[in-house]
């Protein structure tokens, strides 16, 4: 459309995607990642060792026909495994229509197969250890700072910021917030969360059913566990940073054994050196980022957590920012110019991922509480029924995570007066009927 140089500032899982979007539609694009390569590395480094990847995200992978090399190295997860504190165990499946299953995956492995299949079309196209140091929105200019002391000033392009929650490309918009009446907030939880790595077996099978999302659920706080290939776990704890059961507690060697003990007794003795990692490992913040306007004419669009960063209690995260880029190359495909396209993608993605944030803080309350609960418990193998009977419902979870064809917005709004009907009938029935309960949410036409 023009011939001005696009640039992506940072490589994550986003960014990759979106510079694979960008070189197939023949876009030449640099992107710069302050990191290292990743591939030169063992080790995972950054947030999340894995992660759930569902129905949006797939779609995007779908659109660059690299669905099914990524999903080869998937562990589908059908169920959310749920462990009561006296050992009990309960299953629930996520959905009851064909391949209504989320999926864990590595982020290492993903972002490097986004990586590879970049490079097959721009070698050079990633440019590591070079991060954006500044930004002089009035000049339109982005400084760039690389590892070997190298200062590289990129002038008049077209920038997309995919540097995560904590971006630098958004001081463009700060540093002018005024002029373009830029909205931003930022609100970190209360809590925070340590990964731990819960071994394979000595003969390198899984210790617990690989089949399903484990979640140790305890009230104000709990645990979660995604399988990985090579049959270990990552299990990531949630919990308070002051307080009772807080991480503030868990100062000793000692202190963390006995609460695991107490807490997570079903899962304390499969561990090797749960203290020795406890310690080693950080505790990570959690923080949800709403801004908007997300562009400003055709010279810069946020997209992903720099857009919209969000407390990760849904698995939508990256589905959503992978949903961003498939948007933005339909959006692309359809407008005159890029001014058009930036507009119409913050239009079309705000209320999208504001739905989404406001669900993954209702899902912290559902996952560490309500689980639990057995009203909640009803209500869900009550739902589970009644999805079976009649394969035109679709559960909040379903409509949020198995079905990409409605946005955000309409599956939270659904979703949420379902919810409201189904809680309600089950306080009331003792044995609630589902042709009963089919002609309530069909009143409301809740269904399709
Ligand atoms: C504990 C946890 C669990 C999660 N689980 C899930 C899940 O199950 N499913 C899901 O969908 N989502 C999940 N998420 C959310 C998911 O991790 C994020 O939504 C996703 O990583 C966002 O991708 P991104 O590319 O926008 O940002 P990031 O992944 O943060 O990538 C940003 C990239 O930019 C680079 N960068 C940063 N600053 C600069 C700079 N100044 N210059 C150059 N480069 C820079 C970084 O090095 C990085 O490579 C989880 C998040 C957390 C914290």
């Amino acid at each position: 459309m023009d011939d001005k140089k696009n640039i992506i500032v940072g490589a994550g899982l986003v960014g990759s995607l979106l510079g694979l979007t960008l070189l197939r539609k023949g876009n030449r694009t640099t992107i710069y990642e302050a990191r290292s390569d990743m591939r030169m590395s063992a080790k995972a480094s950054g947030r999340s060792i894995n992660l759930a990847l569902s129905h949006r995200g797939i779609k995007a992978l779908e659109m660059l026909g690299i669905k099914e090399q990524v999903l080869q190295y998937g562990i589908k997860m059908k169920s959310r495994i749920i462990h009561a504190l006296n050992g009990d165990i309960l299953v629930q499946d996520y959905g009851t229509r064909e391949g209504e299953y989320i999926n864990s995956i590595s982020r290492k492995t993903l972002n490097e197969i986004l990586m590879n299949e970049l490079q097959k079309i721009q070698d050079d196209a990633i440019v590591f250890d070079t991060k954006l140091e500044s930004v002089d929105s009035h000049q339109n200019e982005f400084v760039f700072s690389s590892k070997n002391g190298n200062r590289i000033v990129e002038k008049n392009c077209r920038v997309f910021g995919t540097d995560g929650s904590a971006s630098n490309t958004r001081d463009y918009f700060l540093n002018q917030s005024g002029h373009l009446r830029f909205n931003f907030s930022q609100t970190y939880q209360n809590y925070g969360y340590k990964e731990l790595t819960l071994p394979a077996s000595p003969s390198g099978d899984f210790q617990i059913s690989s089949e399903g999302l484990h979640i140790w659920p305890r009230g104000h706080f709990m645990m979660i566990a995604l399988p990985n290939p090579d049959g270990s776990f990552t299990c990531t704890l949630f919990a308070p940073f002051y307080g009772l059961e807080g991480f503030d507690s868990l100062r000793s060697i000692e202190e963390v054994e006995n609460y695991f003990t107490k807490y997570f007794p079903d899962v304390f003795t499969k561990f090797d050196d749960l203290a020795e990692q406890f310690f080693e490992n950080p505790i990570g913040n959690l923080v949800t980022v709403k801004c908007s306007p997300w562009h400003h004419n055709d010279s810069v669009l946020l997209l992903g957590d720099a857009a919209h960063a969000i407390i990760p209690f849904y698995g939508q995260g990256m589905n959503c920012g992978f949903e961003d880029v498939y948007e933005l190359n339909r959006l692309i495909d359809e407008k005159k110019n890029w001014v058009e396209i930036f507009a119409a993608f913050t239009d079309c993605r705000k209320s999208n991922s504001d739905a989404i944030a406001d669900l993954a803080e209702d899902n912290f309350v559902e996952m560490r509480d309500k689980v639990g609960d057995p009203l909640f418990q009803k209500k869900r193998a009550f739902e589970v029924e009644l999805e079976k009977r009649f394969s035109n419902y679709y559960s909040k979870y379903s409509l949020v995570t198995f079905r990409p064809d409605l946005p955000y917005s309409t599956a939270m709004k659904r979703g949420r007066r379902q919810d409201e009907i189904l809680m309600n009938f089950c306080a009331t029935y003792a044995t609630p009927d589902l042709d009963h309960a089919y002609s309530l949410l069909q009143e409301e036409g809740l269904f399709g």
